[in-house]
C-alpha cells in the first residue's frame, strides 16, 4: 500500500518469511494469537483464547497487485495471494497482517468476508483456545492442484475446489 514504508527486497523472493521471519501484527487482530508451527504446513495461527461465533478475528493485509502482476508472482512456489475482485490481488508476503499464514481446511473454523477493499476473518463457530485457524482457500479447479492434507473427515483431497 502506498502509504506503507517500503520494505528491502527479501534474499529468498520465494519465502518473506526469511526476510523478516514470520511474524503477527497486532494492529490488525481482535483477539489473542500466536503464530506457531503447524502441522498442516509451515506455520500456522492459533487462537489464545476463546472466539465465539462470527467475531472477525484478524484482517488480511498485505501489497495491492494488478492483475498482470498477480500472474507473475503466481508461479512463486509459496505465495500468499487473495484475490479480492476481478482486478485485484492483495499479496499478504509484503506488510501480511500474519494472516497470510491462516492454513487451508476442508472444514475450516474461518471465513473471509470482502468489505470496501479489506478482507476480513471471521469466526464460522466457537474456536477453542489452542485451535488452529483454518479456512477453505477455494482455489478454482483450472489451476494447478494442490494436495491438501487438512486431515478432516471431509478432506477433499485437494485445496482447489472440485
Ligand atoms: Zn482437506
Amino acid at each position: 500500500m502506498a502509504s506503507q514504508p517500503k520494505r528491502p527486497k527479501p534474499a529468498a523472493p520465494d519465502d518473506p518469511a526469511s526476510q523478516h521471519g514470520p511474524k503477527l501484527d497486532e494492529r490488525y487482530t481482535c483477539f489473542k494469537l500466536m503464530l506457531a508451527e503447524s502441522a498442516i504446513h509451515r506455520w500456522g495461527i492459533y487462537a489464545l483464547e476463546n472466539i465465539p461465533a462470527r467475531r472477525k478475528i484478524i484482517e488480511y493485509t498485505g501489497e495491492r497487485i494488478s492483475r498482470r502482476e498477480t500472474k507473475r508472482r503466481d508461479s512463486r512456489k509459496l505465495h500468499y495471494l487473495f484475490t479480492l475482485d476481478k482486478y485485484w490481488t492483495i499479496d499478504g508476503a509484503i506488510g501480511g497482517s500474519g494472516a497470510e499464514y491462516i492454513n487451508h481446511s476442508c472444514e475450516p473454523n474461518v471465513r473471509a468476508t470482502v468489505l470496501k477493499g479489506h478482507i476480513l476473518y471471521y469466526s464460522i463457530r466457537t474456536i477453542r483456545k489452542g485451535e488452529e485457524l483454518t479456512i477453505d482457500y477455494n482455489f478454482p479447479k483450472d489451476v494447478e492442484r494442490v494436495e491438501c492434507k487438512c486431515g478432516t473427515r471431509v478432506c477433499r483431497g485437494t485445496i482447489n475446489l472440485k
